[in-house]
C-alpha cells in the first residue's frame, strides 16, 4: 500500500496534503496550445515528449499554506505578465517599476525557489538548496520576506522572443560573477536566486527587489537561438 505523506512541508503540521503546483499555473499559460496542452520533454527520452494538461504538481502543502502561497501568486501574476510593458530606465539597460509590494512579491519569489527546492520531481533537481533550505522554509512559514539580500533574486527578460516564451527550462545551479545561484528560465524571463553573501556595494544586489518596492528587470543582449541550442544540448547530452 502506498504511504501518503501527511505532514505539510511548509508549516510542518499534520495535514491532508493538496496537489500543489511547483511552478505556478499562471506561468504555464503561454506554453499551452488551443486545447490547453503542453509538452514535457525529459532528458531520458527527449524524442518522446509527454503531453501535460496542467503544470507539474506534487503533494506538498496543507490547505492553509496552499492558500497563503495562492495569495502571493495572485499579487505576482499581473506584475510578472506585465514585465515586458514596464518603462525603460534612463540607462536603457533595465525595465523598472517603483510600485511593487515588497513583502508579497518577495514572498512569491521565495515560494517559487522553495517549492522547486523541496520537490521530488527529477526536473527540479537543479534547485536543491541543501543547507539553505531549512532557513528558507522557516522564513516562508513565518511569512517573513527578510531583507533584499535574503535569497535575493534578479530578473532578466529577453524581449520579442520567437520560441522561448513557450518553453520552461529545468532550474539549474550555476555560478554567476563568482556567486552561487539557482536559475529558472520561465518563458523569456530568467530568475536568478543568489545563495551567497555579497561584499558591500557589490553591483548584483542593486538589481534585487528593494524594500521600497523598486523592481528592476535586466534587458540582456542574449541571443535566443543560443539559449535554445543550450536547452537542446542539455536534453540530449548525458554529460550535461
Ligand atoms: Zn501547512
Amino acid at each position: 500500500m502506498t504511504r501518503v505523506a501527511t505532514t505539510c512541508r511548509l508549516c510542518l503540521k499534520p495535514a491532508q496534503l493538496m496537489l500543489s503546483h511547483i511552478i505556478p499555473e499562471f506561468m504555464y499559460e503561454e506554453t499551452y496550445d488551443d486545447k490547453h496542452r503542453t509538452l514535457r520533454v525529459d532528458r531520458q527520452s527527449p524524442s518522446r515528449p509527454r503531453t501535460l494538461q496542467k503544470g507539474l504538481r506534487e503533494r506538498l502543502l496543507c490547505a492553509d499554506c496552499e492558500s497563503r502561497l495562492s495569495k502571493y501568486e495572485a499579487h505576482a501574476a499581473p506584475i510578472v505578465k506585465g514585465l515586458p510593458t514596464l518603462p525603460i530606465d534612463p540607462s536603457g539597460l533595465h525595465l523598472e517599476s517603483q510600485f511593487v509590494d515588497y513583502r508579497l512579491f518577495k514572498l512569491f519569489e521565495m515560494s517559487l525557489l522553495w517549492r522547486a527546492a523541496v520537490s521530488n520531481e527529477p526536473l527540479f533537481a537543479g534547485a536543491k538548496l541543501k543547507k539553505a533550505e531549512p532557513r528558507l522554509q522557516e522564513m516562508l512559514a513565518g511569512e517573513r520576506p527578510g531583507s533584499r539580500h535574503d535569497f535575493g533574486c534578479t530578473l532578466a527578460l529577453i524581449p520579442q522572443t520567437v520560441h522561448l516564451d513557450r518553453i520552461i527550462g529545468p532550474p539549474v545551479r550555476l555560478i554567476l560573477g563568482g556567486f552561487h545561484c539557482v536559475r529558472f528560465q520561465i518563458g523569456p524571463i530568467f530568475w536568478h536566486f543568489f545563495l551567497s553573501d555579497f561584499p558591500k556595494a557589490h553591483s548584483i544586489p542593486k538589481l534585487f527587489l528593494t524594500e521600497k518596492g523598486r523592481l528592476t528587470v535586466v534587458l540582456p543582449q542574449w541571443n535566443e537561438r543560443e539559449i535554445l541550442l543550450g536547452i537542446a544540448r542539455a536534453l540530449t547530452d548525458p554529460g550535461v
